[in-house]
């Protein structure tokens, strides 16, 4: 798997994967977060390192899936850093913990670096609007 850019917009890019099918989803989260913590931008390390976990936004308990638009690239474990402030804050965790009823593609997380973001099942992620496209 590579990561690419490709143009959204003048002046605007975001990160692209390809690869072949059946890939690691762990790593793909890693590269769209250019290897740091989607909350606090510490510094994961390697793809496979045990500082960082990938976190379910909707909890696979509620039904989540594994896809790209629900995981998010944590510092952590289940308990400790902003893995474990997710699971413990779930209430106040907005777009972090998305509910059972909700559509974790269009629910917005708050990137340490770009504000409100959207992320999608391409390992894509969007500046959120506001607006609801639906
Ligand atoms: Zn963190």
């Amino acid at each position: 798997m590579e990561l690419l850019w490709r143009d959204v917009g003048p002046g605007h890019q975001q990160p692209a994967l390809t690869g072949p099918a059946g890939y690691d989803v762990r790593e793909g989260v890693w590269l769209r977060e250019s290897g740091r913590c989607l909350r606090c931008g510490r510094p994961l390390g390697e793809p496979r390192s045990p500082s960082w976990s990938c976190h379910h936004r909707q909890l696979r308990s509620q039904g989540g899936s594994d896809g790209p638009e629900n995981r998010a690239a944590l510092c952590g474990s289940g308990t400790t850093g902003c893995h474990g402030w997710a699971h413990h804050n779930r209430a106040d965790a907005a777009g972090w913990v998305v509910p059972s009823h909700g559509d974790p593609a269009r629910v917005p997380v708050l990137s340490w670096d770009r504000g409100l973001i959207l992320l999608d099942g391409e390992f894509c992620w969007s500046i959120w609007t506001g607006e609801d496209d639906q």
